[in-house]
C-alpha cells in the first residue's frame, strides 16, 4: 500500500472522494488539495451544503426522483403537464432531459433496465406505480425515454405490453440521425433506425 502523504482525516477524504464518477485518486488528491487551499471559501461551504443535503434528500414517492422534498419540486410544479408521463431509467436521465428543456411534462424514474444476464428482472423495476399512475385516468400519453441498448428497447417492449389496456397512448423516442451529425460517420445501426423511423417533411 503507498505510504501516507497527509494524516488520517485528509486521507479519508481523498479516499472518499476517489469513489466519485469520473473522480480517480489522482484527481481526488488535487481536488482534496484544492479544497484545503481554499478552506474558507470552498471547502467550509462544501462541507455545510453536503451535511444539509445528506439530511434532507428523498426519494419521491410519485416519480422516483430525487429532492429535498416529497413529493418532489418537479411533482409540485402546477405548470407541468400531468397527462403525460416520461418514463427514464435514471435521475440523471431526468435531469438530461430537464436541461434540454423540450417538454414540461411529468416523469417516472424506473431505477434501472430489465436485463436479465445481470439478474435485473420486473420486480427490481418501479412497475407496479407506473401501471398505478399510468391507469389513474389523468394521464394520456406515456412517452419511453430509454437508452438505445437492447437493455433499453427491452424495458420499452415490456411496458408498452404492460400498459396495452390501460387506454394511454404509448409512445417513444425517435432514433435516428443525432443533431449536427454528418451519414457518413453514423454506423449502420442507426442509419437503419432513422430510415425506419423516417417522418412526413
Ligand atoms: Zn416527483
Amino acid at each position: 500500500m503507498a505510504q501516507s502523504l497527509a494524516g488520517p482525516e485528509i486521507e479519508r477524504l481523498i479516499q472518499l472522494l476517489a469513489r466519485m464518477p469520473g473522480l480517480g485518486p489522482r484527481s481526488a488528491r488535487r481536488a482534496v488539495l484544492h479544497l484545503m487551499r481554499k478552506r474558507e471559501e470552498l471547502l467550509a461551504p462544501l462541507a455545510e451544503a453536503m451535511r444539509v443535503a445528506a439530511e434532507r434528500i428523498v426519494t419521491c414517492t410519485t416519480c422516483g426522483n430525487l429532492d429535498t422534498q416529497d413529493p418532489c419540486t418537479i411533482c409540485r410544479d402546477p405548470r407541468r403537464d400531468r397527462s403525460i408521463i416520461v418514463v427514464v431509467e435514471s435521475v440523471a436521465d431526468l435531469w438530461a432531459l430537464e436541461r434540454a428543456a423540450a417538454i414540461r411534462a411529468s416523469y417516472h424514474v424506473l431505477g434501472a433496465t430489465l436485463s436479465p444476464f445481470d439478474g435485473i428482472g420486473p420486480e427490481d423495476l418501479a412497475l407496479p406505480r407506473l401501471v398505478e399512475r399510468a391507469t389513474s385516468g389523468e394521464v394520456r400519453e406515456v412517452i419511453l425515454a430509454l437508452n438505445a441498448t437492447v437493455e433499453g428497447q427491452t424495458t420499452a417492449h415490456y411496458i408498452t405490453d404492460l400498459l396495452s389496456e390501460a387506454g394511454v397512448k404509448v409512445t417513444r423516442l425517435a432514433h435516428g440521425v443525432p443533431v449536427g451529425g454528418e451519414l457518413d460517420y453514423l454506423d449502420e445501426g442507426t442509419l437503419s433506425a432513422a430510415l425506419l423511423s423516417r417522418t412526413l417533411v
